[in-house]
Protein backbone atom coordinates (compact mmCIF):
# COMPACT_ATOMS: atom_id res chain seq x y z
CA UNK A 1 0.00 0.00 0.00
CA UNK A 2 1.34 3.49 -0.79
CA UNK A 3 1.36 6.01 1.80
CA UNK A 4 1.28 9.34 0.60
CA UNK A 5 0.90 12.85 1.98
CA UNK A 6 2.83 16.31 2.40
CA UNK A 7 3.49 18.58 5.14
CA UNK A 8 0.61 20.27 6.64
CA UNK A 9 0.09 23.07 8.89
CA UNK A 10 -0.59 22.93 12.53
CA UNK A 11 -2.34 25.74 14.08
CA UNK A 12 -2.97 26.87 17.77
CA UNK A 13 -6.91 26.45 18.09
CA UNK A 14 -7.14 23.33 15.39
CA UNK A 15 -3.78 21.49 16.29
CA UNK A 16 -3.57 17.45 15.17
CA UNK A 17 -7.92 17.76 13.61
CA UNK A 18 -6.72 20.86 11.71
CA UNK A 19 -3.56 19.20 10.33
CA UNK A 20 -5.59 16.02 10.25
CA UNK A 21 -8.60 17.94 8.11
CA UNK A 22 -6.12 19.88 5.44
CA UNK A 23 -4.14 16.23 4.86
CA UNK A 24 -7.36 14.65 4.03
CA UNK A 25 -8.89 18.01 1.62
CA UNK A 26 -4.88 16.61 -0.51
CA UNK A 27 -6.62 12.97 -0.80
CA UNK A 28 -3.71 12.16 1.28
CA UNK A 29 -3.57 9.11 3.63
CA UNK A 30 -0.22 10.20 5.87
CA UNK A 31 1.35 13.59 6.50
CA UNK A 32 3.88 15.30 8.49
CA UNK A 33 3.62 18.87 10.21
CA UNK A 34 5.63 21.00 12.66
CA UNK A 35 4.60 21.00 16.21
CA UNK A 36 4.57 25.11 15.74
CA UNK A 37 6.38 27.20 13.24
CA UNK A 38 9.29 25.67 11.95
CA UNK A 39 11.66 28.61 11.80
CA UNK A 40 11.41 29.00 15.79
CA UNK A 41 10.69 27.06 19.14
CA UNK A 42 7.56 28.77 20.39
CA UNK A 43 4.84 26.50 20.99
CA UNK A 44 1.17 26.03 22.35
CA UNK A 45 0.05 23.33 25.04
CA UNK A 46 -1.14 20.20 22.99
CA UNK A 47 -4.94 20.16 23.73
CA UNK A 48 -5.65 16.51 24.21
CA UNK A 49 -9.77 16.97 22.61
CA UNK A 50 -8.65 17.81 19.66
CA UNK A 51 -6.22 14.72 19.53
CA UNK A 52 -8.69 12.53 20.51
CA UNK A 53 -10.81 13.90 17.88
CA UNK A 54 -8.37 13.67 15.14
CA UNK A 55 -7.74 10.26 16.00
CA UNK A 56 -11.27 9.27 15.59
CA UNK A 57 -11.33 11.03 11.88
CA UNK A 58 -8.27 9.06 11.19
CA UNK A 59 -10.28 5.83 12.33
CA UNK A 60 -12.91 6.42 10.05
CA UNK A 61 -10.65 7.57 7.10
CA UNK A 62 -8.79 4.43 7.49
CA UNK A 63 -5.10 6.39 8.08
CA UNK A 64 -2.80 4.75 9.78
CA UNK A 65 -1.46 7.08 12.39
CA UNK A 66 1.85 5.13 12.82
CA UNK A 67 2.92 6.39 9.32
CA UNK A 68 2.17 10.17 10.56
CA UNK A 69 5.42 11.99 11.59
CA UNK A 70 6.42 15.37 13.11
CA UNK A 71 9.45 17.56 11.59
CA UNK A 72 11.35 19.07 14.21
CA UNK A 73 12.14 22.95 13.94
CA UNK A 74 15.59 23.59 11.59
CA UNK A 75 16.94 26.15 14.09
CA UNK A 76 18.33 23.31 16.82
CA UNK A 77 21.62 22.73 15.84
CA UNK A 78 23.28 20.14 18.12
CA UNK A 79 26.61 19.86 15.43
CA UNK A 80 27.48 23.63 17.53
CA UNK A 81 28.62 23.34 21.02
CA UNK A 82 31.22 26.73 20.98
CA UNK A 83 27.97 28.35 23.24
CA UNK A 84 27.38 26.26 25.73
CA UNK A 85 23.67 27.46 26.74
CA UNK A 86 23.22 27.06 23.01
CA UNK A 87 23.48 23.79 22.24
CA UNK A 88 21.42 22.82 25.84
CA UNK A 89 18.80 25.34 24.37
CA UNK A 90 18.59 23.16 21.30
CA UNK A 91 18.83 19.61 23.67
CA UNK A 92 15.72 21.11 25.86
CA UNK A 93 13.74 22.14 22.77
CA UNK A 94 14.67 18.67 21.23
CA UNK A 95 13.47 16.80 23.86
CA UNK A 96 10.56 18.79 24.56
CA UNK A 97 9.54 18.21 21.07
CA UNK A 98 9.97 14.43 22.13
CA UNK A 99 7.23 15.22 24.86
CA UNK A 100 4.69 16.52 22.62
CA UNK A 101 4.94 13.97 20.04
CA UNK A 102 4.58 11.52 22.62
CA UNK A 103 1.75 13.87 23.82
CA UNK A 104 0.19 13.45 20.26
CA UNK A 105 0.67 9.65 19.82
CA UNK A 106 3.34 10.47 17.21
CA UNK A 107 6.29 7.41 16.99
CA UNK A 108 8.88 9.26 14.43
CA UNK A 109 10.92 13.03 14.65
CA UNK A 110 12.54 14.35 11.48
CA UNK A 111 15.94 15.77 12.34
CA UNK A 112 18.32 17.85 10.53
CA UNK A 113 21.31 16.48 11.96
CA UNK A 114 22.75 20.19 12.03
CA UNK A 115 25.37 22.63 10.89
CA UNK A 116 29.56 22.38 11.66
CA UNK A 117 29.92 25.80 11.70
CA UNK A 118 33.49 26.09 11.41
CA UNK A 119 33.62 23.74 14.05
CA UNK A 120 34.84 20.73 11.31
CA UNK A 121 33.05 17.37 10.89
CA UNK A 122 34.57 15.00 13.29
CA UNK A 123 33.43 17.56 16.25
CA UNK A 124 29.99 17.73 15.13
CA UNK A 125 29.53 14.30 14.76
CA UNK A 126 30.53 14.13 18.55
CA UNK A 127 28.33 17.01 18.96
CA UNK A 128 25.24 15.47 17.52
CA UNK A 129 25.31 11.97 19.03
CA UNK A 130 26.31 13.76 22.41
CA UNK A 131 22.99 15.52 22.47
CA UNK A 132 20.74 12.89 21.50
CA UNK A 133 22.39 10.91 24.01
CA UNK A 134 21.13 12.67 26.38
CA UNK A 135 17.63 12.83 25.51
CA UNK A 136 17.30 8.87 23.80
CA UNK A 137 15.57 6.23 25.48
CA UNK A 138 13.58 8.77 27.78
CA UNK A 139 10.67 8.58 25.32
CA UNK A 140 8.95 6.06 22.73
CA UNK A 141 9.48 8.04 19.84
CA UNK A 142 12.56 7.51 16.90
CA UNK A 143 14.40 10.68 15.73
CA UNK A 144 14.82 10.06 11.68
CA UNK A 145 17.86 12.18 10.87
CA UNK A 146 17.38 13.81 7.29
CA UNK A 147 19.99 13.17 4.64
CA UNK A 148 20.93 16.68 3.88
CA UNK A 149 22.16 18.53 0.59
CA UNK A 150 25.30 19.42 1.99
CA UNK A 151 24.81 23.43 1.65
CA UNK A 152 27.02 25.64 4.09
CA UNK A 153 28.35 23.73 6.42
CA UNK A 154 25.62 21.17 6.96
CA UNK A 155 26.46 17.35 8.80
CA UNK A 156 24.63 14.50 7.43
CA UNK A 157 25.36 15.01 2.96
CA UNK A 158 26.64 11.48 2.76
CA UNK A 159 25.68 8.26 3.98
CA UNK A 160 29.23 7.48 5.91
CA UNK A 161 28.33 10.94 7.88
CA UNK A 162 25.05 9.72 8.93
CA UNK A 163 26.37 6.26 9.50
CA UNK A 164 29.16 7.66 12.01
CA UNK A 165 26.14 9.53 14.12
CA UNK A 166 24.00 6.24 14.60
CA UNK A 167 27.53 4.48 15.58
CA UNK A 168 27.87 7.08 18.48
CA UNK A 169 24.17 6.83 19.53
CA UNK A 170 23.51 4.39 22.49
CA UNK A 171 19.83 3.85 22.28
CA UNK A 172 19.62 2.26 18.48
CA UNK A 173 16.36 1.54 18.45
CA UNK A 174 15.15 4.79 18.75
CA UNK A 175 17.14 6.18 15.91
CA UNK A 176 16.55 6.09 11.77
CA UNK A 177 16.85 7.98 8.80
CA UNK A 178 14.69 10.31 6.75
CA UNK A 179 15.80 10.23 2.87
CA UNK A 180 15.08 13.57 0.85
CA UNK A 181 15.44 13.33 -2.57
CA UNK A 182 15.77 16.55 -3.61
CA UNK A 183 18.77 16.65 -0.75
CA UNK A 184 19.91 13.60 -1.91
CA UNK A 185 20.40 14.57 -5.63
CA UNK A 186 21.80 18.36 -4.26
CA UNK A 187 24.66 16.18 -2.48
CA UNK A 188 25.87 14.18 -5.47
CA UNK A 189 23.30 10.66 -5.34
CA UNK A 190 21.80 9.92 -8.60
CA UNK A 191 17.81 9.25 -8.06
CA UNK A 192 18.32 8.08 -11.16
CA UNK A 193 20.08 4.58 -10.18
CA UNK A 194 18.03 4.46 -7.07
CA UNK A 195 18.03 0.99 -6.65
CA UNK A 196 21.90 1.27 -6.50
CA UNK A 197 21.73 3.98 -3.71
CA UNK A 198 19.42 1.57 -1.90
CA UNK A 199 22.07 -1.26 -2.32
CA UNK A 200 25.11 1.29 -1.16
CA UNK A 201 22.15 2.11 1.70
CA UNK A 202 21.63 -0.98 2.99
CA UNK A 203 25.23 -2.06 3.06
CA UNK A 204 26.20 1.07 5.26
CA UNK A 205 23.18 1.80 7.45
CA UNK A 206 21.16 -0.92 6.72
CA UNK A 207 17.32 -0.09 4.63
CA UNK A 208 15.29 -1.21 7.69
CA UNK A 209 16.28 2.47 8.74
CA UNK A 210 14.96 4.06 7.05
CA UNK A 211 11.48 5.82 8.76
CA UNK A 212 10.43 8.28 6.11
CA UNK A 213 10.98 9.49 2.61
CA UNK A 214 10.38 13.20 1.43
CA UNK A 215 9.48 13.48 -1.73
CA UNK A 216 11.10 16.40 -3.88
CA UNK A 217 12.09 17.18 -7.29
CA UNK A 218 15.26 19.40 -7.40
CA UNK A 219 15.78 22.88 -8.53
CA UNK A 220 19.37 21.97 -8.90
CA UNK A 221 21.45 19.61 -10.46
CA UNK A 222 23.52 17.00 -9.25
CA UNK A 223 25.98 17.69 -6.79
CA UNK A 224 24.80 21.33 -6.34
CA UNK A 225 24.65 21.24 -2.67
CA UNK A 226 22.04 23.98 -3.25
CA UNK A 227 18.63 22.77 -1.61
CA UNK A 228 15.96 24.02 -3.66
CA UNK A 229 12.95 21.45 -4.02
CA UNK A 230 10.84 22.03 -7.08
CA UNK A 231 7.24 20.66 -8.07
CA UNK A 232 6.82 17.12 -9.15
CA UNK A 233 8.10 16.34 -11.86
CA UNK A 234 9.66 19.95 -12.57
CA UNK A 235 12.88 19.35 -12.05
CA UNK A 236 16.55 18.07 -12.75
CA UNK A 237 15.31 14.81 -10.87
CA UNK A 238 12.46 14.15 -13.28
CA UNK A 239 9.05 12.36 -12.64
CA UNK A 240 9.56 8.52 -13.69
CA UNK A 241 12.66 8.62 -11.45
CA UNK A 242 10.20 10.25 -8.63
CA UNK A 243 7.54 7.61 -9.45
CA UNK A 244 10.19 4.85 -9.14
CA UNK A 245 11.24 5.99 -5.97
CA UNK A 246 7.84 6.57 -4.68
CA UNK A 247 6.51 2.90 -5.64
CA UNK A 248 9.97 1.43 -4.87
CA UNK A 249 8.98 -2.13 -3.41
CA UNK A 250 11.74 -2.40 -0.64
CA UNK A 251 10.31 1.22 1.07
CA UNK A 252 6.72 0.31 0.65
CA UNK A 253 5.69 0.28 4.21
CA UNK A 254 7.58 3.71 4.37
CA UNK A 255 5.45 6.89 4.32
CA UNK A 256 6.23 9.40 1.68
CA UNK A 257 6.29 13.08 2.20
CA UNK A 258 5.76 15.75 -0.50
CA UNK A 259 7.36 18.97 0.79
CA UNK A 260 7.26 20.54 -2.60
CA UNK A 261 6.81 24.66 -3.02
CA UNK A 262 3.53 26.19 -3.10
CA UNK A 263 2.29 27.64 -6.41
CA UNK A 264 3.32 31.59 -6.68
CA UNK A 265 3.73 31.21 -2.87
CA UNK A 266 0.46 30.92 -2.32
CA UNK A 267 -1.12 27.96 -3.95
CA UNK A 268 -0.67 24.20 -2.33
CA UNK A 269 0.16 21.86 -4.93
CA UNK A 270 -0.27 18.62 -3.08
CA UNK A 271 -3.70 17.67 -4.15
CA UNK A 272 -2.59 17.50 -7.61
CA UNK A 273 0.86 16.03 -7.45
CA UNK A 274 -0.71 13.05 -5.41
CA UNK A 275 -3.58 13.18 -8.27
CA UNK A 276 -0.33 12.65 -10.70
CA UNK A 277 1.30 10.55 -8.49
CA UNK A 278 -1.39 7.93 -8.02
CA UNK A 279 -2.60 7.76 -11.65
CA UNK A 280 1.78 7.51 -12.00
CA UNK A 281 1.41 9.86 -15.43
CA UNK A 282 3.27 13.25 -15.35
CA UNK A 283 0.68 16.22 -16.07
CA UNK A 284 3.11 19.31 -17.62
CA UNK A 285 0.02 21.38 -17.40
CA UNK A 286 -0.09 21.17 -13.60
CA UNK A 287 1.18 24.42 -12.29
CA UNK A 288 -1.10 26.50 -14.65
CA UNK A 289 -3.96 24.13 -13.30
CA UNK A 290 -3.11 24.66 -9.38
CA UNK A 291 -3.52 28.27 -10.34
CA UNK A 292 -6.76 28.24 -11.58
CA UNK A 293 -8.22 26.38 -8.11
CA UNK A 294 -11.16 27.10 -6.49
FE1 LIG B 1 13.78 18.65 6.59
FE1 LIG C 1 13.10 17.29 3.73
ZN1 LIG D 1 15.27 20.83 1.80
Amino acid sequence: MLFIGSHVGFKKDSQLLGSLKEALSYQANTFMFYTGAPQNTSRYPIQDGLTLEALSLMKDNEIDYSKVVVHAPYIINLANDKDPDKFMFSVRFLQEELERCELLGIKSLVLHPGSHVGLGVDNAISNIAKGLNMILGTHDVTILLETMAGKGTEVGSSLEEIKRIIDLVDDKEHIGVCLDTCHLNDAGYDMSKFDSFLDQFDSIIGISKIGCVHVNDSKNPLGAHKDRHENIGFGTIGFDNLISIIYNKRLEDVPKILETPYVDREYAPYKYEIEMIRNKKFDSHLIEKIREQD
